[in-house]
């Protein structure tokens, strides 16, 4: 039996997992659940899976949760400390991280501190601060089970591999997002309907945007490095319209390894959260010969720049990463509010990097004020782009 507390419960991955936990039975059992304000939701799941702890970030919801609830034996916290009192159960033995945004941050680390092995979803943990969490990491002796369908099908590619020398590159499949066929002068033109509208996965509406940008696998690229322990030039990505190889690895000799499986977020959530053991799944088998054909090939930079800018980020180092990341997630939550088009996106995350660049920027290694810091100057500064933009 192991014990599971999840950190953005009500959010797309936070739902699947429960899912996939309700499919396995008895193996897990969860003791916390936290969400930012979604009551009703929250609500039913604390009804179904009994968790001992519950915290919402906002707190008027968590009070109008706790007028609802009358099981005396459920805690219902609130803020900031509420959920990083979840992340810190101490009877949990795995945190899944499952927030979107930088929020997730700090509950993910103070789990790590608490010796928590952790099922990793969020992507700002890795991008903004992978050198202090991996630090941190290998201190405390926790493991990192990614559950990002890439990184997953790296670390199954991975998982056995005697000599670490004899990699030769990491290859990041991206099926491309629901842009990957159009021109410069069409992509200015997209609408936030038609960005949304994402080919083979089903997701959040920021990863969503950010796959139609390339901005997640830019993201993922960074999550990478500090994952699997790479430098940056030994990992490529390679757009594969059909999402079933999910990545591959390649050796010194030239052989590749690559994990294939259905589309479907449950799979490398249940792999994660059973590993080291694989149990039966729920979900359809792959059927190659209904696939029929896979195919692959490059990524126009030019045309989804994002994905550069977070090579460049990464290749800076310090806190460009963070810089890279918050202004993305300005940018993306302008978008997704109407205030600025698609192209824009990319243009703001540019100027403002650009613009740190040549003032505040040190690539030594940040600490956990200076990642915060940079996070905040980087948002003011995109939101100051976006205002002057609608002016
Ligand atoms: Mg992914």
């Amino acid at each position: 039996m192991k014990y599971i507390s999840i950190l953005g419960s009500t959010g797309s991955i936070g739902v699947q997992a429960l899912q996939v936990i309700d499919d396995l039975n008895s193996d897990f059992k969860v003791v916390g659940l936290s969400a930012k304000s979604n009551v009703d939701l929250i609500e039913k799941q604390i009804y179904q899976f009994k968790p001992e702890v519950v915290a919402l970030d906002d707190k008027y919801s968590a009070d109008v949760l706790k007028k609802k609830i009358k099981d005396a034996s459920v805690e219902i916290l609130s803020g900031k400390e509420g959920i990083i009192k979840v992340a810190t159960i101490p009877k949990a033995d795995i945190v899944l991280s499952a927030t979107v945004g930088i929020a997730g941050l700090a509950p993910t680390l103070e789990a790590i501190k608490a010796g928590k092995d952790i099922a990793l979803a969020n992507k700002e943990v890795l991008v903004t601060s992978g050198s202090l969490v991996m630090k941190t990491v290998k201190q405390k002796g926790v493991k990192i089970l990614p559950v990002d369908g890439e990184h997953c099908a790296i670390f199954q590619c991975l998982d056995g591999c005697k000599d670490r020398n004899s990699i030769h590159r990491l290859i990041l499949t991206a099926s491309g997002g629901p842009f990957r066929d159009k021109t410069i002068e069409e992509l200015s033109k997209v609408s936030l309907e038609n960005a949304l509208n994402h080919p083979t996965w089903k997701m959040g509406k920021k990863i969503t945007i950010d796959s139609a940008t390339l901005m997640n696998k830019g993201l993922e690229v960074i999550e990478a490095r500090w994952l699997f322990d790479i430098d940056v030039s030994k990992i490529d990505v390679i757009i594969h319209p059909q999402s079933i190889v999910h990545s591959l690895v390649e050796f010194t000799d030239g052989s590749i390894l690559a994990q294939l499986a259905v589309t479907d977020m449950r799979l490398p959530i249940q792999f994660a959260l059973t590993y080291p053991k694989r149990t039966q799944s729920m979900l359809p088998r792959l059927d190659l010969a209904k696939v029929g054909q896979l195919t692959f090939q490059e990524v126009d930079m030019d045309k989804f720049p994002c994905l550069k800018y977070a090579y460049e980020a990464i290749k800076l180092g310090g806190t460009m990463p963070t810089v890279l990341s918050g202004a993305d997630e300005v940018a993306v939550d302008a978008f997704l509010n109407g205030k600025i088009g698609f192209l824009d996106i990319s243009e703001i995350i540019k100027k403002t990097m650009n613009v740190y660049k040549d003032s505040n920027f040190s690539d030594s290694e940040p600490s956990l004020e200076d990642i915060i810091s940079a996070d905040r100057w980087a948002r003011d500064y995109a939101n100051k782009i976006i205002d002057e933009h609608n002016h």
